[in-house]
Formats: C-alpha cells, sequence, structure tokens
C-alpha cells in the first residue's frame, strides 16, 4: 500500500479502513449501544472473540477509528483513548498497578500529573519523584517493588529533556514498565518506541488536536514490554499476544470499569486536527526557533529555557532525539520589566494557559499554573516570579516577532 510517510499515512487511515458509504474520514457515531441481529454474535463480542462494538463506555466506531490513527502514529500496537490526557495518565496508573507498588516519576512534570500522583501515595502506591534528566538518579531509586517508571520528553516550563533512551535501557533490563508522556513533543517529534518505551501517553488536547476545540487523552502499547513478567495482569487478560495483556488490562479495569470516555464528537475534532499535526509543527518550531534566537540577545531577557538553545543542559540529547528541540519555551524578564506589564502590552500572543493551539499563547508561570504549589517549591524547582511560558503557534514569524518586540519595550 503507497504512502507511508508520517502525514500520507494518517490521511487515508479512516478511508483505507472501510468507511461506510465510501465517507473519506470516519463519521461521528453518536449511538451508545450496539444492537446484534443474533444473540450469539453479541455474546462472541462480548468475550472478545469477535470484533465490534458493545456499549459506548469501552469505544465507539469513531473513538476506535481515532485510536487506529494514533496507533499509526506512534508506531504501536494499539491505543486507548479518554476524555482528557489526566484521564489517560491515571487510568494507566490505576490498572497497572497495585497497593505497595512503587512508581518512579521524573520531579520534572506537568503540574496536575504531580498532583494526581500523590493523590495515589495516598491510596497505597509508593511513589518517588527523581530528576529524570540522569539515568543514574532512577537507577538509584529502584527498589524491588518498583513496577513502572514516569517520564516526560519535554518538561514545561523549564524545558528539561529526560534521559529518555538510557532509561529505557534500564527498564528494558529490570522489567519495568517505562511510560513516556510524549505531549510535547508529539509522535512528530518523537517516536517513543525507539527509546523502547512500554507505553506512550499523549494528551491530545494539546498538539494532535491542535485546535484547542476538544479535550482528549490516549495511551498506546509501543510492543517492546514483555507483560508475561509483570505480576499484576489478571488472568482473564493473560490470553492470547503478550504484548496486548497490558493495554487490554487498561482497556477493560481502567477505561470500561472507570469511565472515563472520549465522546465521539470530541474524537472527530482530533482527528481532523491531527491530519495536519506534521505541518503544524514544522512551523511553529520554526516560528519557536526565530523567537529564542531573536530573544537570547534581549537586553530585556534575562534567561530563556528551550532545548534550541546551544547552552540548553540538554541540548545534545534533543538535537539527537527529536526531529526539532519543541514550539514551547520560557524566559525570565529583567526586573525592569513586570510580566503582567509585559503579557498586557502582547497584542498577538494570547494571555492563557493551553498549550499546542494554532496560537501563540504566553503565562505567567509562579502566578497561575504553578501558584498553589507555594513559593519554597517554586524556588527549588527553579520557577522565577518573572518567569512567562509561551505555546507558539503557526502565525506568521514577522508578526510574532514585532509582537515581542513592542511588548518587550512597554515602559
Ligand atoms: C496538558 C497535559 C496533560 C493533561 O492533558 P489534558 O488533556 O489537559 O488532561 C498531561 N501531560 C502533559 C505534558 C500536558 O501538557
Amino acid at each position: 500500500m503507497g504512502g507511508s510517510g508520517f502525514t500520507s499515512k494518517i490521511l487515508h487511515a479512516d478511508r483505507r479502513g472501510g468507511v461506510e458509504h465510501g465517507s473519506i474520514h470516519k463519521p461521528v457515531h453518536t449511538a451508545v449501544t450496539f444492537a446484534y441481529a443474533d444473540a450469539r454474535e453479541l455474546a462472541q463480542v462480548f468475550q472478545g472473540k469477535t470484533p465490534g462494538f458493545s456499549y459506548g463506555r469501552q469505544v465507539n466506531p469513531t473513538v476506535d477509528a481515532l485510536q487506529k490513527k494514533i496507533s499509526l502514529m506512534e508506531s504501536g500496537i494499539d491505543t486507548a483513548a479518554f476524555a482528557t490526557g489526566m484521564a489517560a495518565i491515571g487510568t494507566t496508573v490505576f490498572s497497572l498497578l497495585r497497593q505497595g507498588d512503587h512508581l518512579i516519576s521524573s520531579t520534572f512534570l506537568f503540574g496536575n500529573t504531580h498532583s494526581l500522583f500523590n493523590s495515589f501515595a495516598n491510596q497505597g502506591i509508593e511513589v518517588t519523584f527523581v530528576d529524570a534528566t540522569d539515568v543514574n538518579c532512577v537507577q538509584a531509586a529502584i527498589r524491588e517493588n518498583t513496577r513502572m517508571v514516569f517520564v516526560e520528553t519535554i518538561a514545561n516550563p523549564r524545558t528539561q529533556v529526560a534521559d529518555l533512551v538510557n532509561i529505557g535501557d534500564l527498564c528494558g533490563q529490570r522489567d519495568i514498565v517505562y511510560v513516556v508522556d510524549n505531549t510535547l513533543t508529539t509522535p512528530y517529534l518523537f517516536q517513543a518506541v525507539d527509546a523502547k518505551a512500554s507505553l506512550v501517553v499523549n494528551s491530545l488536547t494539546k498538539y494532535i488536536g491542535g485546535h484547542a476545540n476538544a479535550l482528549g487523552g490516549a495511551v498506546t502499547e509501543l510492543g517492546n514490554f514483555d507483560w508475561s513478567r509483570f505480576p499484576n495482569i489478571h488472568a482473564a487478560y493473560q490470553k492470547g499476544d503478550v504484548s496486548r495483556w497490558g493495554i487490554t488490562q487498561i482497556k477493560k479495569k481502567g477505561l470500561r470499569d472507570f469511565g472515563a470516555t472520549l465522546g465521539p464528537e470530541a474524537a472527530h475534532h482530533i482527528s481532523i486536527g491531527a491530519d495536519t499535526l506534521a505541518l503544524r509543527m514544522e512551523k511553529a518550531c520554526s516560528n519557536a526557533s526565530s523567537l529564542t534566537n531573536y530573544l537570547v540577545n534581549h537586553p530585556k531577557v534575562k534567561k530563556i529555557y528551550h532545548p534550541g538553545q546551544p547552552d540548553h543542559p540538554q541540548h545534545d540529547r534533543a538535537d539527537k532525539l527529536f526531529r526539532h528541540p519543541g514550539a514551547l519555551f520560557s524566559i525570565e524578564l529583567d526586573d525592569s520589566l513586570d510580566c503582567f506589564d509585559f503579557l498586557n502590552a502582547m497584542d498577538l500572543v494570547i494571555c492563557t494557559s493551553n498549550l499546542g493551539d494554532t496560537r501563540s499563547l504566553g503565562i505567567p508561570v509562579a502566578h497561575s499554573i504553578y501558584y498553589e504549589m507555594g513559593a519554597e517549591r517554586r524556588a527549588a524547582m527553579g520557577i522565577a516570579d518573572s518567569l512567562v511560558r509561551f505555546s507558539i503557534g503557526i502565525e506568521d514569524i514577522d508578526d510574532l516577532l514585532a509582537d515581542f518586540e513592542q511588548a518587550l519595550s512597554w515602559q
């Protein structure tokens, strides 16, 4: 079959899946339940012996088509989609770990994921946060009961890059499930399968959907992990292809029982957005590079955090692993410029909390998304009061440069 490139592959994924009436993308199926004329066939579907749909909480045809598209993007085996990225992460941990298990997580983490893992710690899962930019810190934290390591490719707002490949090797040697949150890089910039990740998580709300019009999340099985060596798979799911045991348990114990299901309308929006992921990432990353190269010499900018900058601590790693160093960066402003005045002076860049939109977005980190954790922890994490995070979109670069220039000269 022709068209193996990243975009060709996903653009034609629905059509090649044999869509009803020759429709070129999967229609929005709103039915909650799926009927069978033959009761025996219904039983076969319930028993997993025949592919099919039963009740919408588990999956429906529109969501299924999106799951297939994400599996293609991540070079994975199977994908479970969820209502949000947080639901994907929460459900993965919930369905695979048990009381007394140990989870090692990067300390450089999306704030809500950090908060979620602390909640799991209250439910009897041991959690250790480590500096995941160095595999030695992960190795030092491993215990006999360590079952999972969780890292983000690029963390926000300070853009630390995890020691992705070495952690993958370590987890492989120790039979530890390795979960990589690929949200900031997306499967277009980074293939987690190459770093031997077991499962890759994406917030579909961000770059993959890309237009800030739908929430969604996904976890994809990459086929690197031997689930027969994992002690927490229920007997009912220790059947058939071993590489599917984990994702089957996530779908059954997590998605079906927990119910954070992605709706068909959202799945449709995300699927259409995903078609242009590569084009949008090319433009957004190019814009971010032009802007950071301009800002690094600006007298009102004290510090800049972006893996594309040569003095970034993990610049060489990002250069080697990622197609581009991403479209998100943060700057610390000079004391003479107030971060609120600066953001208020911006015309094109929108002051808001999301990231991965087609539009450029900026947020005063310490005063918003990192406010709840308090000044002490912010200081420990190196989050200055003047830190502003930008998620760069696909606007024309001259307009973006002009907007930064005029806002930085605010008096
Ligand atoms: C936004 C985000 C999430 C959570 O995704 P939602 O769809 O907002 O629930 C998880 N991880 C990272 C890195 C994110 O940026």
